[in-house]
C-alpha cells in the first residue's frame, strides 16, 4: 500500500474515533437536553456549564491571537448557549467578536429573555464586562471562570463594581438587550421590485434577504445613537442568517450588525466557512448618526471577497 493511502486511512479512522468519543458542542442546547446531560453527570444545569467550556473553546476562530475563548451561558428558559471569539486577519482588531458578545448575540437571536449564569475559559475582559451591562439585572449574572482552581461563581457586579451602564443614559422604560424592540423602520419597494413581486409568487432570495435584514434592524438595540441597523446573509446552500446591531452605553464595545449576522452563521450553518457567504443585505436609516455600510463592506470584502453587499435605507415616514 502506498504511504499516502495508508496515512489517509489512519486519518479517517482517527477522525471517526474522535467524533464518536466527543461530538462537537451545539451552540444552542434545549432545556431538556441540558437537564438530561446534567443529570447523567450528577450535576445541576448550572454546575454543568464549566464542564462544557473546553468543548466550546474548540469552536473558537482566533487566527490572530490563537487564544481560544469559550463562554457557556444558562438562559432563563433553561437552555444552554455557547459563545466563542472570532478574529479577522488583515483588519483592525475592533472588528473582532469576543466570546461573551457572541454568547449574548446567540441568546438574542434565539429570543432568550435573560441570562442567569455563565462559565468562561478566562476572566471576562473589561470590554465584555461593559458589554454585558446591556442586559437587565446584569450585575446579578453569576460568572464562573473555568480556568481558575476555585470554581466559585461570582456576580458580574463583583467583576465590575461602580459600573457605568444603560441606566445612566436611558429612561427607565427603555427596552434593554434581550427585551422586545420595534424600531419602526420601513422600506419602500423599488419599481423593479414591485414588478418582481407581481411576477413571482415566491420571494426571490434578494427579497428574502431584504425582509430578514429589515426585521433584524427593527430588533436592533441602538438606543444611544438612535441608529438601528440589521444585516442578512445568504450562504451557498440558500440559507439566510440575520444579525441586529447592538450598542453599548460605553460606545466602543458595540457590536456591528454584520458581526451579529456572522454569529448566526457560525452558530447555525452546517459548514460555516466565510467564503460560502454569497450575498448580503444591510438595512439602516437614511441620514443616521452611526452608519454601518463602509465598515460592513470592509469586513465582508476581507472574509468573502465575491459576496455582494446591498444597502437599503429606511426613510422617515
Ligand atoms: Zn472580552
Amino acid at each position: 500500500m502506498p504511504i499516502a493511502a495508508s496515512i489517509n486511512i489512519k486519518y479517517h479512522i482517527g477522525n471517526a474515533l474522535q467524533s464518536k468519543a466527543m461530538d462537537p458542542l451545539k451552540f444552542v442546547m434545549e432545556a431538556w437536553e441540558a437537564q438530561s446531560m446534567a443529570e447523567s453527570a450528577g450535576l445541576t444545569v448550572q454546575e454543568l456549564l464549566p464542564t462544557l467550556v473546553s468543548a466550546a473553546q474548540q469552536l473558537a476562530r482566533p487566527p490572530i491571537s490563537k487564544y481560544r475563548v469559550g463562554a457557556v451561558g444558562l438562559g432563563s428558559s433553561g437552555r444552554i448557549f455557547v459563545g466563542v471569539n472570532l478574529e479577522f486577519p488583515g483588519l483592525p482588531l475592533h472588528h473582532a467578536v469576543h466570546a461573551e458578545q457572541f454568547l449574548l448575540t446567540n441568546l438574542s437571536l434565539n429570543a432568550e429573555a435573560g441570562l442567569r449564569a455563565m462559565a468562561v475559559s478566562a476572566a471576562p475582559c473589561g470590554h465584555c464586562r461593559q458589554f454585558l451591562q446591556e442586559v437587565r439585572g446584569a450585575g446579578d449574572v453569576e460568572i464562573v471562570v473555568s480556568s481558575e482552581a476555585k470554581k466559585e461563581g461570582k456576580a458580574l457586579s463583583e467583576f465590575l463594581p461602580n459600573s457605568f451602564g444603560p441606566y445612566e443614559l436611558l429612561h427607565e422604560g427603555s427596552p434593554l438587550l434581550l427585551e422586545a424592540h420595534d424600531n419602526a423602520l420601513t422600506l419602500t419597494l423599488t419599481e423593479e421590485e414591485e414588478e418582481e413581486e407581481e411576477e413571482e409568487e415566491e420571494e426571490s432570495p434578494k427579497q428574502q434577504l431584504k425582509i430578514a435584514a429589515l426585521e433584524a434592524a427593527n430588533k436592533s438595540h441602538a438606543p444611544y445613537s438612535g441608529s438601528p441597523s440589521g444585516v442578512a446573509l445568504l450562504d451557498s446552500d440558500g440559507n439566510v442568517y440575520r444579525g441586529s446591531y447592538v450598542e453599548s452605553a460605553a460606545f466602543n464595545p458595540s457590536l456591528g450588525p454584520l458581526q451579529a449576522a456572522l454569529v448566526a452563521f457560525v452558530a447555525a450553518a452546517s459548514s460555516p466557512q466565510y467564503h460560502r457567504i454569497v450575498e448580503a443585505v444591510l438595512v439602516e436609516k437614511d441620514g443616521a448618526a452611526v452608519k454601518q455600510e463602509d465598515t460592513a463592506r470592509l469586513l465582508l470584502n476581507s472574509i468573502s471577497p465575491h459576496c455582494q453587499l446591498t444597502t437599503f435605507l429606511s426613510h422617515p415616514l
